[in-house]
């Protein structure tokens, strides 16, 4: 018997997710769980989820084992904590267990897929959503979005397409090659939203002057504590952790945390700094008196004890101090400069790598525009909003791709005619 022609694609739906990220495919697939009825995901790139797939050097981050809204900054704290409340991680495990990805925590806390292999989660991501009835359309970036009486009109070059909700997921700006280039703040723009004074790459390798010692120890790692100051010298954040010397400057996990900080605390005080203690815990005082007492010892081999024999000598090397030298040769103003390039060596940043190296996006709808318990625009009803896009940003340590869960999640579950609370 002859098959009867399928029909042609409705240009019709009831939801349109704009961006097939975390955010979006975690809320279409809650959008189709929920009975949202047609649901439509597009997507500017031929393949979608191309973070996922490079998030967490290929293995991806999922989550934390512990997340709290002191892992995010951005929007208020409160309004933070009360989106993740709604999808912790917990719900995090469960969710993904249900679609096949077992997670492991590592001694960090973070947590991977057992198969070490991003993959795994974007495969069940995407299966997950097709079983949830959503439509994925890759290759249709979104140019437009309008309010067009009691629905939406989406359009971009692939067509036009009537929506009776849409959910924006488009990231931010962070690694523009995936497909996450800033539109959807335009987008959003466009709609009545506005978009924070202040947008910038968050979780960035910052830049030191060619030159500078650091710049000469590419490949370098140590534990050590960055303190950003502002001008007049008050502490506003410090953080602790891995540290890695490059070629343009300094990357790695306490780099990373501290850019965005030191990022938008630049832009409100030309004066702000950061230094580096190469020995968290000591003071210049402590390492002062430990100089102190080296007697015959050289300076280089004592804190070779403590750091790597190649720092330890380019500290020396900074304070003008021979790092084979006999302690006691050391002058007290020597001895004093050492101490502080050891615990507080100034970073004179002269700027970040950019989006193209950033993994997150600090800025963009502040959470006050958004109604948290639905994600629903506060400004254009039948608008919802998650992950990225939204201004929040997390840690190193799977804290992003969590807000990209929780707030995908609530968005999904709300963009059902009668929202199914608490449907997982
Ligand atoms: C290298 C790297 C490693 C990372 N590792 C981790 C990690 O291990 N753990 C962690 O928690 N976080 C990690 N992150 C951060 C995390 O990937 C993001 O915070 C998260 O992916 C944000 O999810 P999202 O869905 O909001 O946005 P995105 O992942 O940016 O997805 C947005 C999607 O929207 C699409 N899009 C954009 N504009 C349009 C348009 N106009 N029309 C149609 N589609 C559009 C994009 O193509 C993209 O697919 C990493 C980021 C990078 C860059």
């Amino acid at each position: 018997m002859a098959r009867m022609a399928a029909a042609p694609p409705s240009d019709r739906v009831d939801v349109a997710v704009i961006g097939a990220g975390a955010a979006g495919l975690m809320a279409a697939i809650h959008a189709g769980r929920a009975g949202a009825g047609r649901v439509v995901l597009l997507e500017s790139a031929k393949r979608p989820g191309a973070k996922i797939l490079v998030a967490g050097g290929g293995r991806c981050n999922v989550t934390h084992h512990e997340v709290t809204e002191r892992d995010f900054a951005g929007s208020t704290p409160a309004a933070i904590r009360k989106v993740l409340r709604r999808f912790d991680v917990p719900a995090t495990l469960e969710f993904f267990r249900g679609i096949g990805v077992e997670l492991k925590r590592e001694e960090t806390g973070k947590l991977f897929p057992t198969t070490d292999d991003a993959a795994t989660v974007l495969e069940a991501l995407l299966r997950a959503a097709r079983e949830a009835g959503a439509g994925l359309r890759a290759g249709c970036r979104v140019e437009e979005v309008r309010r067009d009486g009691g629905a939406f009109r989406v359009t971009g070059a692939w067509g036009v397409l009537e929506a009776g909700r849409v959910v924006i997921s488009t990231g931010g700006r962070s690694l523009p090659k995936s497909g996450s280039d800033g539109h959807g703040f335009e987008i959003a723009r466009s709609l009545g939203h506005s978009i924070t004074r202040l947008v910038t790459p968050a979780l960035v390798p910052l830049t030191l002057p060619g030159g500078h010692f650091v710049t000469q120890l590419s490949g370098l790692s140590a534990e050590a504590t960055l303190t950003l100051r502002s001008g007049s010298g008050k502490e506003i954040v410090s953080v602790t952790g891995s540290t890695l010397c490059t070629h343009f400057g300094l990357s790695g996990p306490a780099v990373l945390d501290i850019s965005r900080h030191y990022l938008h605390a630049l832009a409100a005080d030309p004066g702000v700094a950061i230094t580096v203690s190469w020995l968290p815990g000591e003071t210049a005082k402590s390492v002062d008196a430990g100089l102190l007492a080296l007697g015959a010892a050289s300076a280089g081999r004592h804190l070779a004890s403590r750091l790597p024999e190649r720092l330890a000598r380019a500290l020396c090397d900074a304070a003008g101090v021979d790092p084979s030298a006999p302690g006691r040769a050391m002058t007290r103003e020597r001895r004093r400069a050492l101490a502080i390039a050891v615990t507080a060596t100034p970073l004179p940043v002269t700027g970040d790598r950019g989006y193209t190296h950033a993994e997150a996006t600090a800025g963009g709808v502040p959470l006050a525009e958004i109604r948290l318990d639905t994600m629903e625009s506060r400004v254009c009803p039948g608008l919802h909003l998650c992950g990225e896009i939204c201004d929040v940003d997390g840690r190193i340590g799977g804290f992003n791709f969590q807000w990209a869960w929780s707030s995908g999640y609530v968005a999904g579950i709300s963009v059902a005619p009668v929202p199914a609370s608490g449907a997982r």
